[in-house]
This record gives structure tokens, sequence and C-alpha cells, in this order.
């Protein structure tokens, strides 16, 4: 029998496509784009048209594995999934009688679903009085940096960017990480639109806009402010909406006036006409509306630039135009009901230690003190492959490799960070198992529905979860809720939960210009140029240029910046396991700019050794353009045992924070290149 199931993409990627399988007799053929639900428009990236294959992939976990040899050895036997669990809920049971804190959640966006992310992991985790983990290694700098001007994770609604008149793409290589707002800035273009992208790599996406302006990594906020400078100086300002709509706009004009385009262009490290002809550009059009991406706030001073950038538009009054204003993300408008999901009241008083997961690899290598608590006894990680993706990876690994250091790993696949488990057990894919999801690139509600049965022995997370609080004798009635019914909790009757069903998909109702008349959810309703809040913790209440912690000339010993952006064809870690994508990605590469190269006798196509004072890394020398001179590009995140000496590129980077938001500098990263 043939049958089309809708569901939804799980990947962390702000298009969030609504996804058609075909099945038959049980097994899923194909997967597609749904044509009926507008974002998608019956496309998807090549990642996911091949979920299929990495469905059926012959790696895929399908029984529960118990280790027999050394840590990371990846060496298991099976094991029932009877006795797995009750092993587990015995040692968890006897180190949460010593103090519940010293176990560890570990989780991302491995799937960005509601249900199958943290609603019944958090449930059991809360009741246990686990430590709690702040959950920062993608996006909280730029959240946070919204948040203080904006007053939310909000913006355009992406469907508008095919009417705007210059569309800037900032820190976003789209074509490969956001594909269906690339597929609208194209119609826009061809209606005879200007694309600009900024961006410190030459990606395809640069490639094919009309300008690029290839700044030095982390120096995003001195190039929003002088083209701040520009914009007073010329007068190109909505002085209405500014007066109507704004906080702190003297101030900020103050700030802006000391950014001239030369100054700027010293610490950008770009021409400062490029900087005037972008400001004219830009306050001399309209509808002008700039596509923000998460890359530019993996420096120190992220949340600042995040917050210099979101300024832009209300000084053009670009906002008063349904084309025209700023997109980050999108997430602030879902309702999401957490608390209803994930149930922080079990906690019943109890206040946890939190522990941040960009520190993973310090804080696993901790002893117990006064300060930090308990050392950390155990780790449970799902939706996440975190040898792979966490900073600083060599003390990661060293973390993980503990004897002492009970691991118990949710995943589909024998990921890096499989190798080190105690106990791997199998989960379900997105074909397998019912979700919700809400996305940060438009404004609908998703529904996944099961197209397949789980795959061999695999389970869903919420089951696991479930099964495990039976066995540590959590009676609450919460543990008993269906999968079904947490894709209801998830927005409560804040949705038509069954026109959901019905379609697959829903959206909300968000004002085509939201903000339009003001009306920023800001505390003073306005968009805070200054803000109060950060002036109150003894920030700077505007927004300003921090250099990178590794700025590019501050080492004498390692003089190239790096930056680590996905490859195309792989998300974060996910996909790198499936052959028809790793082969056109082919292997782990650092481009270089051909001075560079030349400077140390670097080939194309060689092996070179990167490395800084965290680690070595070895990888092929991709000589050309696409990296700017004394900036190379350390494309990622391969998984360490397909690369060249079970490294990867995350050997380099370190577990500083942001300015704001408690989130990773990824980006902020000095090394140096040798011919290996
Ligand atoms: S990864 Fe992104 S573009 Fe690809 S199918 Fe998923 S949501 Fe769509």
């Amino acid at each position: 029998m043939l049958a089309t199931v809708r569901g939804a993409c799980p990947h962390d990627c702000p298009d969030t496509c609504a996804l058609l399988t075909t099945v038959q007799d049980g097994v899923a053929l194909k997967v597609q784009g749904n044509p009926d639900h507008p974002p998608t428009a019956g496309v998807l990236c090549k990642k996911v048209s091949h979920y299929a294959e990495r469905t059926y992939h012959p790696g895929r976990l399908l029984q529960p594995l118990r280790r027999v040899g050394p840590k990371g050895a990846g060496r298991f036997e099976p094991v029932s999934w009877d006795d797995a669990l009750d092993d587990i809920a015995g040692r968890l049971r006897a180190i949460a009688a010593r103090d519940p804190q010293a176990i560890l959640p570990y989780s991302y966006c491995g799937t960005m679903g509601l249900v199958q992310g943290e609603a019944m992991a958090g449930r059991f985790f809360h009741k246990l009085g686990a430590s709690l983990l702040d959950r920062t290694i993608c996006a909280s700098a730029g959240a946070e940096g919204l948040t203080q001007t904006l007053g939310a994770r909000v913006g355009m609604k992406v469907e508008f960017f095919a009417e705007a008149r210059l569309i800037v793409i900032w820190g976003s290589n789209s074509i490969a990480s956001n594909l269906h707002f690339w597929r609208l800035a194209n119609e826009a273009k061809r209606k005879g639109a200007r694309l600009v992208c900024i961006d410190p790599r030459r990606t395809e996406t640069a490639e094919k806009c009309h300008e690029h302006v290839q700044l030095l990594p982390g120096t995003d906020a001195a190039l929003a402010l002088a083209l701040m400078h520009e914009l007073v100086v010329h007068d190109w300002l909505d002085h209405d909406y500014l007066d109507r709509h704004t906080v702190g706009w003297e101030a900020l004009r103050e700030r802006a006036l000391q950014w001239s385009p030369e100054r700027a262009a010293q610490v950008c490290g770009v021409p400062a006409e490029q900087i005037r002809a972008l400001a004219r550009d830009y306050g001399t059009t309209q509808p002008a509306a700039i596509r923000l991406s998460y890359g530019m706030q993996r420096v120190r001073g992220g949340g600042n630039a995040t917050r210099a950038v979101a300024c832009l538009p209300a000084l053009t009054g670009a906002w008063r135009h349904r084309a025209g204003g700023l997109l980050l993300s999108t997430s602030g408008y879902y309702p999401v009901d957490r608390a209803a999901l994930q149930r922080p009241d079990l906690l019943a008083g109890r206040t946890p230690r939190t522990i941040n997961m960009v520190q993973i690899g310090d804080d696993l290598l901790r002893p117990a003190s006064p300060g930090f608590g308990p050392a950390v006894e155990a780790v449970i990680v799902y939706n996440s492959n975190p040898l792979a993706v966490a900073p600083e990876s060599g003390k990661v690994v060293r973390g993980f490799a503990r004897e002492d250091l009970f691991t118990v790993v949710l995943e589909q696949f024998r990921t890096d960070t499989a190798d080190y488990a105690d106990y791997l057990l199998p989960a379900t894919t997105q074909l397998e198992h019912w979700d919700i999801h809400a996305s940060f690139g438009h404004t609908d509600v998703l529904l996944n529905r099961p197209a397949i049965a789980p795959v061999g022995q695999a389970r869903t997370n919420t089951e696991v979860f479930r099964a495990l609080a039976v066995r540590m004798g959590f009676d609450d009635p919460c543990f008993a809720e269906d999968d079904g019914s947490l894709c209801r909790t998830a927005f409560g009757d804040r949705i038509d939960y069954d026109a959901l069903r019905e379609h697959g998909f829903a959206s909300l109702p968000v004002p085509d210009a939201p903000f339009a008349d003001g009306n920023f959810p800001t505390p003073s309703g306005r968009c805070e140029f200054f803000s109060e809040r950060l002036a109150r913790q003894g920030l700077d209440g505007l927004p300003d240029h921090l250099p990178n912690y590794e700025a590019i000339g501050s080492s004498a010993r390692y003089p190239l910046a790096m930056i680590s952006p996905p490859a195309r064809n792989f998300l974060n870690s996910t996909f790198v396991n499936v052959e028809s994508l790793r082969d056109i990605e082919v292997e782990p590469v650092l481009e270089m700019h051909p001075l560079d190269a030349a400077e140390r006798g670097i080939a194309d196509a060689s092996v070179v050794r990167v490395f800084n004072d965290r680690g070595e890394y070895l990888c092929k020398a991709r000589v050309n353009a696409r990296a700017r001179p004394g900036v190379v590009n350390g494309l990622g995140i391969w998984w360490r045992k397909l690369g060249l000496q079970g490294t990867n590129v995350n050997e380099l980077t370190s577990q500083r924070l942001t300015d704001l938001g408690r989130a990773p500098v990824f980006y902020d990263c000095l090394v140096d290149v040798q011919p290996a």
C-alpha cells in the first residue's frame, strides 16, 4: 500500500520545511518538500532529500549496546532494553542519593522538535534534581542582543524579502544554510533588487550577490556603527520614526559619530569607500531588508554586534514597510508553553546549579568544590554530539574518557560521542515519531507524524525517559503523557490544533509589518538603542564594537584568524556519515588565501597542520580566494573519527564566552598553519 505522510524537518535550520514521506508497505521510499506549504514550496535541501538513505543507513543503531572496551574504543555488546534501563536507573539512583546535581543532561538541537527535545527529558531531569544545562551553544548571544534591542527574537516575515529593493545578507551563507530565504532573495533580485553580502568568507552566496563586503571576523559592530555614521552625516534618517519609536537616539548618534568610515575601515579590513557606498545604498533605498544570521555573533562582541545591526532599520524607518526591517529569528513569536512541556515545577523548590554546555570540556574535568558543587559523575547525552561540536574538544575528549564518568548516549548513529558511552541507546529518526515544531525562520507551526515504525529496536527519546521515570519511581501523572498529547500540550489552545492535524502546518497571526508603528515588545515599547536593562547590569547601554579576544594582529605566534563555518552538505555534525553527502565534501579542508599559503610554502590539496595553544588539527589545504588574506576557513563540522587524524576543527576553538548570552566564540580564534 502506498501512502504519503506529512511531517516536518527536524534539523537546526531556519527553514523548518514541511515534509512529505512516501511510504510503501511500511518502508519510506522518498522524502520530499510539501508543495502546499508556502515557505517550503515543494523544495528540500540536498541534505534532507537524502533522508530515506539516512534512515536506513547501514550504520543505524538498531539495538541497545553496552560498552565492553575502553572508553572511546567504540567496542560494545548487545543488551536488552530492560537490562540497559534497569542498570541505568540503578546507577542514576545511586548517584542521586549522594547529590543529583552530579548528573548532567547534555542536549541541543539534534532535533528541533518540542516533544523529542526537552519535553519528557525536561520532566525527568527536573524531577531528579539534576544539574541544569545552559543551552547556549549556537544562538544565545544573538538572541540576547536582539531581545535587548527589539524586545524579543522577532523580526520581518521572511516571505516579504521577495519585495525588497535592497537585501543585506549579513553573516549567512544562505545557499548552504537558509535555502528558502535565498529563493526569495533571488526573486527580489530578478525584480531589480540589489543584494549585498557581508561575510569574512567569499561564500557561494557572496559570489552571487552584487556586492561582497569581506570584513574581518568580529568587526561587524564597527561596520554597523560606521553605516550609522554615514546615515547621520547625510541625514538619511527617518526623524519621525526615531522620535516616536526609539529610545536613546541622541546617545547612539554620538556613539555613531565616533565611527567614521575610515576608522571602521581600519578595524574591519575593508575599504572606507565600500562602507560609504553601502551606507548610501542602505540610506537611500526603500524597502531595505537585512537577513542577519548567527555566524557574526560567534565572537567576543557577538551580542553587541547583533545590537548594532538590529538598530539600523529604526534609523531609516525601514520597519514601516513589510519588506523592510531585519530578520535574525522569528522564534519569539511562538507561544510555546515550555512550562507545561518541561515542568520545572517538578524541581519542587530545589535550585540545581547550571552548567554551560559550551564549557563541558572544563566542567567534566573539574573536581568537586564549594563553588562548583559535586564533580559530574553521569552525563546523559541526547540530540547532541559534544565530542564533535563543543569547543576545545581535546578537553571534551579527556572529560568523556574519564573511567569514573557514567555516560548514556541516545543516538541514531555511532557518532564520536557514542564511542564514549557506557550505554548506547538506539533513537528514532523524524520518520519514526510524533513531534511538533516552531521555526526560527518563518512563522508557521508544523506537526510531524510518524511515517514508519521505529527501525530495529529504536525508541523515541520520550519513551526512554518515560521508562527511566518508572524505574526511578517517579509516579507523577505527567510521566504517563503520550507523544500525541505532548504535541497538543506544546501550544495548548494558542493554536488551532485540529487545523494543524489536517494540514500539517498552521500560520501564526503575525502582522505583515510588525513594527510599522513601533509596538516593539521591549519594556518601553520602542526600539531600544539604549538598554536600561543592560545599564542596570553595569554593562554599556549602547551597542559598541568589542574587539575579539583573539584579534588578528594581537599574537606574533598565531597570525591567522580562523572561522569554522559549516560545510555546505553538513548541518553541524549531522549528515557527515551519509556517504553520498560526504563524498561531495570529500575531506576536511582549510581554505587559505594564496598569499598566506605561499608565505608558508603550502600547496593546494596538501595536508596541513593547523594549530594553536589549545591543540592541532590535520586537514587538506584548499588554496583559493574564498579565504581573505589573514583569515582561514576551517569548514565544519567533521566527525573526528572521519577526519585525517581523529581530530576536527574544534580542537582549536576556545571555551570563552560572548559579551551577552554566555555563548561560544567559535569564530574568535587565532591559529597558524604549517605543511604537515
Ligand atoms: S535542513 Fe533546512 S532547508 Fe533542509 S529540509 Fe531541513 S529545514 Fe529544509
